[in-house]
């Protein structure tokens, strides 16, 4: 019974008539042949603007004849399943004319049997929802991408707070610990000799007539030997030991851990280091001295850091006026 399914509802019901005409989605009718075929049965005014031709043109059509050859394999297997079933379905397809980007299908397909439980037709509704999958696409590459800034900020921020942590922290001719720094580092070494009881030693270090280098060589000469001379001491020593910049041509070395003995044999090496740098400045050679001043923490004196850093300065200026290029322990 081609077209008539349709035909008679319209005619029969006014109000389906008006429904038919004015769905806002896709409605079509397909008549299955008992030899597997399907016939286009009817389509409404929707779907026949959606594939651009007429709904008489397309009523008593073959599939094929109609849907892309794209899709026309994804739509026959769904109405097979259907036929199959006998059940109503739902799924989500794509479409649209060939060349073009696809449009996507949200399609519900109810079949119709007749007294023998044939299935005879289907009845289809497809809504457009590509808007919304754009939409919902869009939207996604939109997160992606705020994603990848969020992630591309966080590491810059990150670049810049160890940045500004290394500035806050670190001597900028040098690159050793800046005095404040170092402060914070002596005194959690010094809590902890207190604690544990375990030896420390503080070294003061002083350049020997370092004002005279400036003065022959000029101030670029002495920055370049403050910074050679930063790295070779920072290599002599070990990585658990703490050296910063105490002043302009002075040093704080702290040895935790370390006796007596230890910490004379270290300080001996970072003299014999500095005596031993070759420095060389526009062709011209600069030799440089340094003098120790060497105080072991004493828990009976040093009941502050202060007390102990005193000692290690006291004993400096002995060893200046030892002759220089020399060690000097405090008593
Ligand atoms: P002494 O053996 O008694 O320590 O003599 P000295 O010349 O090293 O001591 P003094 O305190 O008279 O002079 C220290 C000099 O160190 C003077 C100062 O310009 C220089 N100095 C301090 N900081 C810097 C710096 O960052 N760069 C350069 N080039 N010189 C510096
Ligand atoms: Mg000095
Ligand atoms: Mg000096």
């Amino acid at each position: 019974m081609p077209r008539r399914f349709v035909t008679l509802l319209r005619r029969r019901f006014p109000a389906f008539e008006q429904l038919w005409l004015r769905f806002p989605d896709s409605v079509f009718v397909i008549r299955c042949e008992s030899d597997g075929r399907f016939v286009i049965e009817a389509i409404n005014p929707v779907l026949a603007g959606v594939i651009g031709r007429a709904s008489d043109a397309v009523a008593g059509l073959e599939l094929d004849a109609v849907v892309p050859p794209d899709y026309l394999a994804a739509t026959l297997q769904h109405y097979r399943d259907c036929v199959a079933s006998g059940e109503a379905m739902t799924y989500e397809e794509t479409g649209g004319p060939a060349g073009t980007e696809p449009r996507y299908w949200q399609t519900l397909l109810v079949p119709a049997s007749d007294e023998s439980g044939r299935v005879e037709y289907i009845l289809g509704i497809s809504r457009d929802v590509t808007a919304l999958r754009r939409a919902e696409a869009s939207l996604r590459d939109a997160n992606e991408a705020l994603e990848q800034r969020v992630v591309a900020r966080t590491a810059e921020l990150e670049h810049a707070n160890r940045r500004l942590t290394d500035l806050a922290t670190h001597d900028e001719l040098t690159r050793l610990y800046n005095r404040r720094h170092l402060f914070e580092l002596a005194a959690r070494e010094f809590s902890r000799a207190q604690r544990s009881g375990q030896p420390l030693a503080a070294l003061m270090l002083d350049l020997d007539h370092f004002k005279e280098i400036n003065d022959r060589f000029g101030h670029a000469a002495g920055d370049d030997v403050l910074r050679r001379l930063a790295i070779a001491l920072q290599g002599a020593l070990r990585q658990t030991d703490v050296i910063g910049r105490y002043g302009g041509e002075e040093f704080l070395v702290l040895l935790p851990d370390t006796d007596a003995t230890e910490a004379h044999r270290t300080a001996e090496r970072l003299r014999a280091c500095c005596a031993a740098c070759a420095h060389c400045w526009q062709g011209r050679r600069i030799n440089c001295t340094l003098s120790i001043g060497i105080a072991h923490f004493d828990p009976a004196r040093d009941d502050r850091l202060d007390n102990l850093l005193q000692r290690a300065d006291m004993a400096l200026l002995r060893a200046k006026a030892a002759g220089r290029d020399c060690l000097v322990v405090a008593a």
